[in-house]
């Protein structure tokens, strides 16, 4: 396309065989602020224009090879001339001429003799017009490219044809062909869908009569049967207080739509369960509580956990986990649905029951009509039951664990958050009460939760106060009768509650991080009390200090025993640890890391509680421990429960074969001692011999022991 040459001189080419006229124009035009090319033949003229690209040409008509009309055809073919000025030149002044100059696309003539002094204003008028063209030409087409990029059109509506004359991109989101470009009135409406096409006709007819201006969001049909949704806008242009005209626009506006409900969706859905999230179940929630109002209904939200599902996401991955959890999705989705009591409430405005995901592993079942809160436990006991079963995952059996807690509508929240709050706690207390339990939230779960809250605050000052004892329970060899060792037990004084059993402690301890300051006192001591009573002259014992999960797993525990052996001096073989099944089959790989270390401190490790976990027994012949204690709870009915007896003789027939000691813990009477001894069992330890001792009576204990020893021997 030429471009008016900005900044510098406008460009002239002069077409003509006369030399005269040539010299003359160059001469004057040159003069006046034009440059000036000169061909003296046609086609030396169509070269230069290629070449030099001029603002404007000046065009002779009668040449001896090419006439004037030949070349102004020429240059006329050539697209980028579109709007270029070519003015002719002619001596003759007849209409004839001038009417197939323009014919041919000449912009005006110039009849010689020429009128010089006229000359160069007409031709600078000219190129300025020229340059407005193309000015408007590019506008237009850049405005054409952007309707075309927003999917916009144009459309113009006039009274006195009652026809629409439609921009291209109009057409394209009407779907409409080309030739209804200029088309009646009703062409508007042929891809309207049927269900917005009255809509559509009343908004127009209301805007041609009185002027109201229209703006509405229409479905279409395309030719190819595929949906759109369009905008489409109407403004009236009135004169003499009539609507004579209407503008307007038509937008495609399907994508935006989409993504729109898209950004919907996963605002308000989750995606790995399309069930809806935190965010709509809020609005759910609130939609229900009118419903319940208007149809004097019960509201109640299961809140269902699932028990340490961080476990499958930490062993088998994160797949494994997000499969799982669609699973679980399916089964509950399936459990509500199945529940008897939904055929009471069928037919009602409102689905009876809807499933939201609340967080990770966190569900919320809302039960939204049922007539009496039992309704629900028949709710919960079907979801148990679907759990019941594996989920297979990859060639994976995982059996799940849930835990359901129930707030009901409006005791338990009356606000949302309320409910949601409180039914998160119901559900974390039945996580307490083990598995696939349920809680209802209560008034004394919260008061019981608050005497929890000060009973922690409290805990964190009884280091410092120095509340914390420790008491000691010998452990006695069966086969020299004799106090080998004890156990550590930790006992808090505290200054109103009295001596607080570690039972109501430790839990808390262990949920409040407490446990790790508490654990370290404990080892601490215990270390520090065998190795006085070592320097005063006791007969070597071993001490047993028990240890938390939380504790094991704490960066600087084995730092931390180090520090205790180094400061206090004791060797490491006095030392024992008594760990749980539980938390060394918590991550087994990890802890045998552990365990291999404290072995090679020379410190050995018991298994505290034997019997309740669930220990494999390939790990169990891996891990590096010397000692199994045979939970209390076993020993408690032996010799009577012939089970009891089965499972202890049993536990220490498979520590002999293991090599390793065994332990008989909660001895209280002769009987029990009788069965153990029969059995083979090595070492005992219960109230039959001694309750856990403070310091000064464990000393008092071991004293006469050594004299009952010597007494005896
Ligand atoms: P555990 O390690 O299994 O300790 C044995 C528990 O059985 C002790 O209860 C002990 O007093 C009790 N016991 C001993 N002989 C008999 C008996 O003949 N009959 C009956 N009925 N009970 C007997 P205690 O001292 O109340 O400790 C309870 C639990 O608290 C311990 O169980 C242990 O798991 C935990 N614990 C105690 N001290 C500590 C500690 O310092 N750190 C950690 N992490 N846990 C501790
Ligand atoms: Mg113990
Ligand atoms: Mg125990």
């Amino acid at each position: 396309m030429s471009i008016a040459r900005q900044g510098s001189r406008p460009l002239i080419l002069t077409i003509d065989d006369d030399d005269m006229t040539c010299l003359m124009l160059k001469e004057i035009l040159s003069c006046e602020g034009f440059d000036v090319l000169t061909a003296t033949d046609a086609q030396t003229g169509l070269d230069m224009f290629l070449e030099h690209h001029p603002n404007l040409i000046l065009l002779d008509v009668m040449m001896p090879d090419m006439d004037g009309f030949t070349c102004l055809e020429s240059l006329r073919a050539i697209p980028e001339t579109r709007l270029l000025p070519i003015v002719m030149l002619t001596g003759i002044d007849d209409v004839k001429s001038i009417h197939r100059c323009f014919g041919l696309g000449a912009t005006d003539f110039i009849a010689k003799p020429i009128n010089w002094p006229t000359l160069p204003y007409r031709l600078n008028y000219m190129i300025r017009a020229s340059g407005a063209l193309k000015e408007l030409d590019h506008n237009e087409a850049v405005l054409r490219n952007a309707q075309k990029i927003a999917h916009l059109g144009n459309w113009d509506w006039e009274r006195c044809t009652d026809y629409i004359t439609w921009s291209e991109e109009a057409l394209k989101v009407l779907d409409l062909a080309p030739k209804y470009s200029y088309s009646p009135r009703l062409s508007l409406f042929k891809t309207v869908h049927p269900a917005n096409l009255q809509r559509l006709q009343q908004a127009l007819e209301l805007c041609m009569k009185q002027g109201h201006a229209f703006s509405l969001e229409i479905r279409l049909v395309h030719a190819d049967k595929t949906v759109h949704v369009a905008h489409i806008q109407g403004e009236a242009e009135m004169q003499q207080e009539r609507v004579e005209k209407i503008h307007g626009t038509v937008q495609d506006i399907t994508e935006r739509r989409r993504i729109e409900d898209q950004v919907h969706h996963l605002s308000y859905y989750d995606p790995l369960t399309s069930l809806p999230n935190r965010t709509l179940f809020k609005t759910i929630f609130n939609q229900s509580i009118g419903h319940c109002a208007r149809n004097g209904l019960c509201l109640a939200g299961l809140f269902v956990g699932i028990d340490r599902f961080k476990r499958i996401n930490e062993t088998l991955g994160a797949t494994v986990g997000d499969r799982v959890l669609q699973l679980f999705t399916e089964r509950l989705a399936h459990a509500v649905r199945n529940s008897d009591y939904i055929a009471v409430t069928r037919n009602l405005e409102k689905p009876a029951t809807t499933v939201s995901r609340l967080g990770d592993s966190e569900f919320i079942v809302m039960l939204n009509s049922i007539r009496d809160t039992r309704d629900s436990i028949k709710v919960v006991k079907r979801i148990f039951k679907e759990m019941e079963s594996a989920f297979e995952v990859e060639g994976n059996e995982i059996h799940l664990v849930a835990n359901i807690g129930i707030a009901v509508y409006p005791e338990d929240g009356e606000d949302v958050d309320t409910f949601i709050k409180n039914g998160e706690f119901a559900m974390n207390h039945a996580r307490e009460q083990g598995q696939n339990s349920h809680r209802f939230f209560s008034k004394d779960l919260h008061i019981a939760a608050f005497h929890k809250l000060s009973l922690e605050n409290r805990l964190r000052h009884a280091i410092e106060r120095n509340e914390l004892v420790l008491h000691y329970q010998p452990k006695v060899n069966l086969q020299s009768n004799k106090t080998i060792g004890m156990e550590a037990l930790v006992r808090w004084q505290h200054p109103e509650l009295g001596l607080v059993p570690p039972d109501q402690f430790i839990p808390i301890a262990e949920e409040s991080g407490l446990i790790v300051p508490i654990g370290a006192w404990v080892l601490d001591t215990a270390c520090r009390q065998l190795r006085t009573w070592q320097l005063a002259g006791m007969p070597p014992l071993t001490v047993a200090v028990n240890v938390s999960a939380v504790q094991f797993r704490h960066k600087d525990f084995l730092l931390h025993i180090r520090e205790v052996l180094d400061s206090t001096g004791l060797a490491s073989p006095y030392l024992k640890l008594e760990l749980t099944e539980s938390t060394l089959m918590m991550g087994v790989h990890e802890a045998m890391a552990i365990l291999q270390e404290i072995r090679t401190l020379g410190i050995r490790i018991s298994i505290d509680d034997f019997g309740t976990g669930y220990s494999s027994l390939s790990y169990l012949k891996k891990l590096p421990i010397s000692e199994l204690k045979i939970d209390q709870s076993f020993v408690r009915d032996i010799p009577h429960d012939e089970d009891d007896n089965m499972i202890t003789s049993a536990i220490i027939a498979l520590a002999k074969s293991l090599s390793l000691e065994v332990v008989a813990e909660g001895v209280e009477n002769q009987q029990q001692l009788d069965f153990l001894r029969q059995h083979d069992c090595d070492t005992v330890q219960g109230y039959f011999f001694s309750r856990p001792l403070a310091p000064e009576q464990f000393s008092q204990f071991m004293f006469k022991d050594i004299n009952n020893q010597e007494g005896v021997t």
